[in-house]
């Protein structure tokens, strides 16, 4: 029995922070910020997205993966700068960000000025809107959507994309559902009792199993564990 174990559904937030801060394998996030990274297989996509709606050289990666000491400089940095409750709206507490999952990248669209580092311009409409719409075809979802504020706890980041991984980027998209309510939803779902998705040409079967699940699904297997548990999907 094996399976590929990745972070890809792994909750970060104010009442989840990351307890193990061991980086994983990191790439730049585009050939363009080298020295801005992001976790291999997010980065790869994440260049195949921008390709596929003719990004490059129009949107730029403006953070992606920070080290708990990088989050701490940014959070004393800003609090500085902007104030407690700029600071609480726009940037999460060291251990609590997703950034150091090296999973989420802030986006801006390059144009005639310099991009803010915290909250970076990136519209709803042009070659923004169009990597918007096909995100989720490439496994990224806009992690704090406007009018979900007192489920993730964040501010609407117009910026602010995480990579979760097919078919869990889509299904999110499809109902509107913020990680947190993804892995709510997931908890109704069982070894015995899976949820079934299908797209495209792929079977996939997804549900919520104990953090070392005894038995494993046949075909391919991803484990990503969620905090308590961990989120099996297996596709053929
Ligand atoms: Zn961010």
């Amino acid at each position: 029995m094996s399976a590929a174990v990745n972070r890809d559904l792994l909750l970060v937030n104010a009442a989840h922070p990351l307890g193990d801060t061991t980086p994983p394998p990191l790439a730049p996030a585009t050939p363009e910020t080298p020295h801005i990274l992001l976790e291999r297989r997010a980065a790869a996509l994440l260049n195949a997205l921008l390709d596929s709606v003719g990004g490059r050289g129009r949107i730029a990666a403006v953070s992606g993966y920070r080290s708990r000491s990088e989050q701490q400089a940014i959070w004393d940095e800003t609090w500085a700068a902007e104030g407690p409750d700029f600071t609480n709206s726009y940037v999460a507490r060291p251990g609590c960000s997703e950034h150091e999952t090296g999973l989420a990248i802030d986006l801006g669209l390059l144009g005639d000025g310099e991009l803010d580092f915290i909250r970076p311009n990136f519209p709803e409409d042009g070659v923004a809107g169009d990597f918007r719409r096909a995100a989720a075809d490439f496994g990224f979802i806009l992690r704090y959507p406007a009018g979900k504020e007192a489920v993730t706890g964040i501010a609407h980041e117009p910026w602010h994309f995480r990579f979760v991984g097919v078919p869990h980027s889509r299904r999110m998209a499809q109902l509107g559902l913020t990680l947190e309510e993804y892995l709510e939803e997931l908890q109704n779902y069982s070894e015995t009792k899976p949820l079934h998705i299908t797209q495209g040409r792929y079977d996939f079967t997804v549900y919520t199993a104990p953090r070392r699940p005894r038995r494993l699904p046949s075909g391919y297997v991803q484990l990503c564990p969620t905090g308590g548990g961990c989120v099996v999907t297996a596709w053929r």
